[in-house]
């Protein structure tokens, strides 16, 4: 294992980089297919699985990449049944677009990846969508526990100021706002770093109306007996009948005695970047999938760029078609 040096940066140490676009673009189609085969049925140590009756006994076609179950007769691919089902691309681009998604730290535009691939920017954002997907589908139904911060923050719904200033509202009331400002409220748990002993700390993202929400999802997602950092912000105050609580005013300090919400701030951070630096704008309706996105990004931040994508071919791999995103465009076709 390459050995990081005392004081470095994780993302400056050979340790972070363990799979190159260049070892990817290195591969044939059917090394790039092996890869996702031993991924995809780790299970039976990369036998195919029948994905429509489970059975372990499957014909494979020596002309197609095509497999036949005995039992029910079904012929699937090293796709079907999954979010990747109906590709059009080859595995290989799949592997691509992962370890380019893998390798950007805050995100990356469904713009620059259909560049990067070579792909109609239609291609791209399905497939940037599908793996979000991928990635939330890691955070369902995960309940935190122990110390645990909670924190809002406001995206979108941007105003754009009148030229002249005699023009110009006061855009922080209510009734001068677009109507489309979201907020995304983060659950995270203070943990052992990824690798180390001990439980590793999570971080659940929402995109809600207001931070007032909150409150129900907190009850929900974390379990009882667990200490609470929250700002001094009043929507929180509810919280203080079920938890521990400590409460850190921004105004005066960003840590005393002990309390603070830093941890949720470097996830807003990281989603703030990703919005201001790569998508530029993100609607409300798919705030929470790239919430879900950062949330990820921030989990595995320590792990290498192959293990980053390894995870992520596994949880695509594991995860049923998509229903919002298969045929995606061709619905919004037949929609117009
Ligand atoms: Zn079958």
């Amino acid at each position: 294992m390459p050995r990081r040096t005392p004081g470095q940066h994780f993302l400056l140490s050979a340790a972070a980089r363990s799979l190159s676009l260049r070892d990817v673009m290195g591969l044939t189609e059917q090394e790039a297919a092996a890869a996702f085969r031993a991924i995809r049925w780790a299970a039976s140590g990369g036998e195919p699985t029948c994905p429509e009756c489970g059975c372990l006994g499957c014909y494979e076609y020596a002309s197609r990449p095509i497999f036949k179950c005995k039992g029910c007769g079904r012929q699937f691919s090293l796709t079907s049944g999954t979010i990747f089902a109906g590709r059009k691309l080859s595995v290989r681009d799949h592997l691509l677009a992962i370890v380019l998604f893998v390798n950007a730290a805050k995100g990356i535009s469904s713009l620059q990846l259909a560049r990067d691939l070579g792909v109609q920017y239609k291609t791209a954002f399905v497939l940037t969508h599908k793996l979000r997907e991928a990635m939330a589908a890691e955070l369902k139904g995960l309940v935190l526990d122990g110390t645990v911060e909670v924190d809002g923050c406001h995206v979108g719904g941007h105003v754009r100021p009148e030229n002249e200033k005699a023009d110009r509202k006061d855009r922080r009331l209510a009734e001068n706002t677009s109507g489309k400002r979201r907020c995304v409220v983060v659950l995270r748990q203070r943990g052992a770093p990824e690798g180390a002993a001990g439980s590793q700390g999570r971080t659940l993202p929402f995109a809600l109306a207001g931070e007032a929400e909150g409150v129900a999802l907190v009850r929900s997602r974390v379990a009882a007996g667990s200490v609470i950092h929250a700002d001094e912000a009043a929507s929180w105050d509810a919280l203080h009948a079920h938890y521990e609580m400590k409460r850190i005013n921004h105004q005066q300090a960003y840590s005393l005695d002990g309390a603070c919400t830093n941890l949720a701030e470097s996830f807003f951070s990281r989603l703030r970047r990703a919005e201001w630096g790569q998508h530029h704008r993100i609607s409300a309706l798919y705030l929470g999938r790239y919430a879900a996105e950062m949330a990820w990004r921030e989990d595995h931040r320590r792990q290498s760029n192959g293990g980053q994508a390894k995870r992520l071919v596994g949880l695509a791999l594991s995860q049923p078609m998509s229903v919002d995103w298969s045929g995606y465009w061709q619905r919004r076709r037949a929609a117009a």
